[in-house]
């Protein structure tokens, strides 16, 4: 396994994977700081690819202003030994200079999907997700790119991002997103679980379980503000500071709803423990 930092070592390492066969590749967009549910896109991508190529790039540009750019966990040894161990052929590690040049100047913007949710609660943070994942497409050029259904606004982003721009015509890129994987307490792994104390994951759990309950509820017929309001209830009795969003949406759209219908349903979450913001989202209906 490489590790490279320059556009130009890795257009000659893709190269090498192609071979003259065009063997196919797999692309697993991370920012490091792996856990197991980056490994599962990894395995994922091996099943379906030749070879995978994951990316590990803290991008500034999808961070807010007082937001944990810089706190943001960096461990590029120990992620490499990860990958390495999952047979991953290839890191693409840029720094900040490669991958935004001096006068870059281009901004990559989804409307509809990215504006409720996370986009209202970080201006600009799906611009900088849309616009390096669109670089990360032709920066590697893969087959299929693997992306996480915790992230299920960012999922949206990228594929209207993808649909949009061309880039998922027959016989071009596909995307595939990989069922969210959990704590044994059900909390979604995510990088920024390590900020927590232990009693902060401890009360972390409250977050899955209560929107456990939650669409039970409503699968049982109530409407969702009634079920969503003592979801929050909770997660504030469980100690978390605040809730930034707890919504049923239109698993597709991400159009807000107040109960189900003929579509299937999405219950997003994001809500703050001590200084730490966890998101999380589940199947309605
Ligand atoms: P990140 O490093 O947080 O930007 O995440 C990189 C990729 O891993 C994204 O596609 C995430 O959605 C995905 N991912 C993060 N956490 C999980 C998880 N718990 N289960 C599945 N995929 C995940």
């Amino acid at each position: 396994m490489q590790t490279v930092s320059t556009i130009d070592a890795l257009r000659g390492q893709i190269a090498k994977l192609r071979g003259p066969d065009g063997a196919s590749i797999g692309l697993v967009p991370t920012m490091g700081a792996l856990h197991e549910g980056h490994l599962t896109l990894v395995r994922r991508a091996r099943e379906a690819c030749d070879h995978v190529v994951a990316s590990i790039f803290v991008n500034p540009t999808q961070f807010g202003p007082g937001e944990d750019l810089d706190a943001y966990p960096r461990q590029l040894e120990a992620d490499a030994a990860m990958l390495e161990a999952e047979g991953c052929a290839l890191i693409w590690a840029p720094d900040v200079a490669a991958m935004y040049p001096q006068g870059f100047a281009s901004n990559i913007s989804v409307s509809g999907v990215s504006e409720g949710f996370c986009g209202a609660d970080r201006p600009g943070h799906f611009d900088g997700v849309a616009t390096v994942v669109c670089k990360l497409f032709h920066q590697v050029l893969p087959d299929i790119a693997f992306f996480g259904e915790k992230d299920w606004q960012q999922l949206a982003v990228i594929r209207a991002m993808a649909r949009d721009l061309d880039l998922t015509q027959p016989h071009a890129l596909s995307i595939i997103g990989v069922p969210t994987v959990r704590e044994a307490d059900g909390l979604a792994m995510s990088s920024r679980n390590r900020y927590l104390s232990a009693d902060e994951r401890a009360a972390a759990a409250t977050l899955p379980r209560a929107m456990k309950e939650a669409i039970a509820k409503i699968e049982g017929g109530e409407q969702a503000p009634p079920a969503l309001a003592a979801l929050e209830q909770q997660l504030i009795g469980a100690g978390f500071s605040s809730v930034d969003y707890a919504t049923l949406a239109d698993a597709a759209s991400l159009a807000p709803i107040e109960a189900l219908s003929g579509a299937s349903g999405r219950l997003l979450v994001a809500a703050r423990i001590g200084g730490t913001r966890l998101i999380d989202n589940m199947a309605v209906g």
